[in-house]
């Protein structure tokens, strides 16, 4: 197997392995590790269909963390992808209305973010121990609200881990507040803060930046990693499920070998989206990569004009895991259509930090042709729930809903019947106030867990153990700051 080596986005120059790239999450010179090359699927589709998901996505991962061994990546993924999981599939696909829901949501927080931090936790202390890393790894954590319960899940009290969590303080649903601030676990702290996401973001990249903290913290043995999308770490594990979900279809003759599919992605920060891309550049037979945004369509606006421009009202949403400004995982993609130029993306990326804009070539924009852009409004979105719900009985949450009408817009337009897979990224039961609004605004005079009963019996589905645990947990992070204060809070609980 052909070794993948990793190097910034911005020209650092230092080639790492996948497990020291995956340690340090971030490049010194605040750039993203991309792998030197995609590596291409090394089994048929037809083989790969009569794998479980285990198996599968050892078969995936292998190919970008070649310095891990096979004994560790498959331990690695016999600990994530387990009984934490509320079905043997890990990846369910529903069919409903037309499109294929890739439902990315059983698992301990029941969000899609557990698909990866599931695995990061165990590839990231593998790697400290394959490494020789004597010191604790302190995991910084920038959140919309559904990472950040997930890297709490993962990382709680995993030896030789602590874990804080940057979260804004009044941009997330009541019930991922409530999951976050309940979070067990000596090792872990929680912190509102006085902002938006992308305040929080941007902190966490100041304070990852921040060489005179990184040696004072040195110095006491700590040492920082990300959790968040940015980390290569997160991305690959991403990769499998889109394997997964075709390879599901060629399995129950729904699509034939070599097949398109269109892909279509709730978008926030581009994770998800471009992982699709990675499986697409793999040699996975997809056709249109469909970027779906909501109100704050940043992204849309950029497969547009080729123009992104974050100086923009911020939109507070009822999707607020998509409501971002700076989608950090686009530098991945803007290094690929720059024809892997470290100093052109470098140069972007400066612009974007100066001015809150750039612009790509016509050239670079060919490189965009796999991608579809478009967007939900509020009432779209809300339409979009409860049109599923009246016609199929099958309930969605707000960040599928803006894929899922995006998709049918598109269809629409463009007279394309590929088979879609949906990425669903959310358990309706994590935004239950606005799915039951959406359904009905009579909803709205009850209380959430009210609501939560009401929904399960509308889906006849059963209360996700994520929720019951979350009814009666008592509140154990109650923390705040402002975004300047964010390096003293950190500095606080090393002490
Ligand atoms: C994080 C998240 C998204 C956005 O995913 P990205 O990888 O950041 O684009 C969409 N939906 C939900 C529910 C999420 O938690």
């Amino acid at each position: 197997m052909k070794e993948v080596t990793y190097s910034s986005t911005r020209g650092e120059g230092v080639k790492y392995t996948a497990s020291m790239a995956v340690l340090k999450g971030l490049a010194s010179d605040g750039g993203l590790f991309v792998p030197d090359h995609i590596p291409s699927l090394d089994k048929t589709l037809a083989e790969l269909a009569e794998m479980d998901y285990q198996n599968l996505a050892y078969e995936v991962m292998k190919l970008f963390l070649t310095d891990y061994t096979e004994d560790e990546l498959r331990g690695c993924i016999a600990r994530a992808y387990d009984s934490k999981f509320d079905t043997p599939e890990i990846a369910p696909l529903s069919e409903s209305c037309g499109s294929y829901y890739l439902e990315l949501w059983h698992g301990a927080t029941i969000a899609f973010k557990d698909m990866a931090l599931s695995l990061l936790p165990h590839l990231m202390t593998t790697a400290a121990k394959k490494n020789g890393l004597q010191k604790e790894i302190v995991i910084l954590t920038a959140t919309s609200g559904d990472t950040g319960k997930a890297a709490l899940a993962g990382f709680a009290d995993v030896p030789g881990t602590r874990i804080v969590v940057f979260y804004p303080k009044s941009g997330v649903s009541p019930i991922q507040e409530k999951q976050m601030v309940t979070q067990r676990g000596d090792n872990t702290l929680v912190v509102g803060i006085h902002g938006n996401f992308d305040d929080a973001q941007t902190g966490v990249k100041k304070i990852f930046g921040d060489t005179e903290f990184a040696k004072e913290l040195d110095e006491k043995g700590f040492v920082f990693s990300s959790a968040n999308s940015i980390n290569i770490g997160r991305l690959v594990p991403q990769v499998c499920y889109y394997v997964y979900a075709y390879t599901r279809l060629l399995k129950e003759g729904r699509i034939k070998d070599g097949e398109l599919i269109n892909v279509c992605v709730p978008t926030g920060n581009f994770g998800n989206i471009l992982a699709a891309f990675y499986a697409k550049l793999m040699g996975l037979p997809v056709g249109k990569l469909i970027c779906a945004s909501n109100t704050n369509k940043v992204l849309f606006d950029f497969f547009e004009s080729g123009t992104y421009d974050r100086n923009r009202e911020f939109h507070v949403t009822t999707s607020p895991s998509m409501d971002i400004l700076i989608s950090s995982n686009l530098e991945r993609l803007i290094y690929f259509i720059a024809g892997n130029s470290s100093d052109r993306c470098a140069q972007l990326m400066g612009e974007l930090s100066g001015n809150g804009n750039y612009t790509i070539t016509d050239e670079e924009k060919k490189g965009l042709a796999d991608f579809y852009g478009g967007y939900a409004d509020e009432k779209e979105t809300a339409d979009q729930i409860k049109k599923i719900y009246e016609k199929s009985g099958y309930v969605i949450d707000t960040h599928t809903a803006v894929a899922s009408y995006v998709c049918d817009k598109y269809k629409e337009k463009t007279g394309d019947d590929t088979p879609v897979v949906i990425a669903s990224t959310a358990s309706p039961y994590k935004f239950t106030r606005s799915v039951m609004n959406a359904i009905d605004p009579e909803y709205d005079k009850k209380t959430d867990f009210e609501l939560i009963d009401d929904l399960a019996k509308l889906s006849n589905t059963t209360v996700p153990q994520a929720i019951e645990d979350i009814r009666s947990a008592p509140v154990l992070h109650k923390t705040e700051c402002d975004v300047n204060e964010m390096k003293s809070v950190i500095a606080g609980f090393l002490k």
